[in-house]
């Protein structure tokens, strides 16, 4: 069984899908393992570091598509598909449809505990909540932690994370240990406790209505107004803001206008990791850092990327847990059982 790791195209792609310590477990699989030349350098990894481990490097791509019986890529899709082997399974990020092919969709990894291993959104959103503080403080003209000097003492910086799930966890987290005064918001119950677990202030909209799911849904006109009411009067106040909100299948809801913005102070930050989905501010611009009355809006496409080489390695390690999952390990073949849950949902076509 041969298993092929491409090189991305999208020049703020800077994860790889394999890392050196995973191609020995690969060939205890049963596989070959092959990976397009130059695929893991903007990861810091080198193509002598695979072929160490015991990896074929090719720069043909062509012929590596004609041997392979499995793809995977993080999302470059546009491969000659008329080489590859009919019924070859292409693993990817996103749904992706194409004649003749098995397509898996990691970002449908149902969040069910045996996939979690698998979960490619947890883990990256893990990260993109670091890298969001880190863009924030590195932007920021003022230090995030309390400074007392014999010139005076410097106040600690005000952060405010929207959303508290993954990413915003682990923004607050960040925040936290550089010092910062954290407070965070969610429509979720839940986030509550884990929000103060952390040392965090969570900021409550005073309504009867709940939202005591798991995910978050859209919520009523009335919520709405009061929630705007709320982040109006807390985010004037607040040095960095980090916005996290989305609702599964949804565009990421629309929480801080531009009259929210135009109240903070210049030199304040947005980060809108929701910037992908549509944004969180209506000022924010996909892929772009613009500046409006002296507030910066950071809206990257991929935040996880920005700290490829430890992406790269649990994003990695969660492919490896899917493709384990195709492998009859008796027979050492390829077998897509499709009465299993996490291949039912993952496999777009
Ligand atoms: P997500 O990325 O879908 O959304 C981010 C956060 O935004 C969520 O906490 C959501 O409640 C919040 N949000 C949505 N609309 C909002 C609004 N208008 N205002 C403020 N906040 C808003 O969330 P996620 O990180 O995927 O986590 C969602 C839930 O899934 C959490 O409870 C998490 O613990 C759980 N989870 C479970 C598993 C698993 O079981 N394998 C894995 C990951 C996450």
């Amino acid at each position: 069984m041969k298993l092929l790791f491409t090189k991305e195209n999208n020049p703020t792609e800077n994860r790889v899908s394999i890392t050196p310590d995973l191609v020995a477990k690969y060939q205890k699989l049963g596989f070959e393992v092959l990976v397009e030349s130059g695929a893991g350098v903007k990861s810091s990894i080198g193509d002598s570091e695979y072929l160490k481990a015991g990896a074929s490097t090719s720069a043909d791509l062509s012929n590596l598509l004609k041997l392979a019986d499995i793809i995977v890529s993080i999302q470059r899709t546009d491969f000659d598909f008329s080489l590859v082997k009919k019924d070859a399974i292409f693993i990817t990020k996103e749904r992706f449809v194409r004649d003749g092919i098995n397509c898996f969709a990691l970002d449908l990894i149902p969040r069910i505990t045996r996939a979690q291993s698998m979960d490619i959104l947890s883990s990256q959103s893990n990260l993109a909540g670091y890298r969001a503080v880190i863009d924030a403080a590195y932007e920021m003209q003022k230090i995030t932690p309390m400074m007392m000097t014999a010139a005076g003492t410097i106040s600690a910086a005000k952060f405010m994370i929207i959303g508290a799930g993954v990413a915003g966890l682990q923004a607050i987290a960040t925040a936290k240990r550089l010092g910062a005064v954290v407070c965070a918001f969610d429509v979720r119950s839940a986030a509550k406790e884990q929000v103060q677990s952390l040392g965090a202030k969570f900021i409550e909209v005073k309504s009867e209505e709940k939202n005591d799911g798991v995910y978050a849904k859209e919520m009523s006109e009335e919520y709405r107004k009061l929630q705007q009411q709320l982040l109006k009067d807390t985010i004037k106040n607040q040095d960095v803001v980090i916005t996290t909100a989305l609702i599964p299948g949804k565009k990421a809801p629309i929480l801080i206008t531009e009259e929210m913005v135009g109240s903070m102070k210049p030199g304040s930050i947005i980060v809108d990791i929701a910037a992908v989905n549509g944004g969180n501010c209506e000022l924010t611009q996909a892929g772009k850092s613009i500046e409006i009355g002296g507030v910066k809006i950071i809206g990257h496409d991929n935040f996880p990327a920005r700290v490829a080489s430890d992406a790269s390695k649990v994003f990695a390690k969660n492919i490896f847990n899917f493709v384990d999952l195709l492998v009859d390990k008796e027979k050492k073949e390829i077998f897509i059982n499709r009465e299993d849950e996490i291949i039912k949902t993952t496999l777009s076509c």
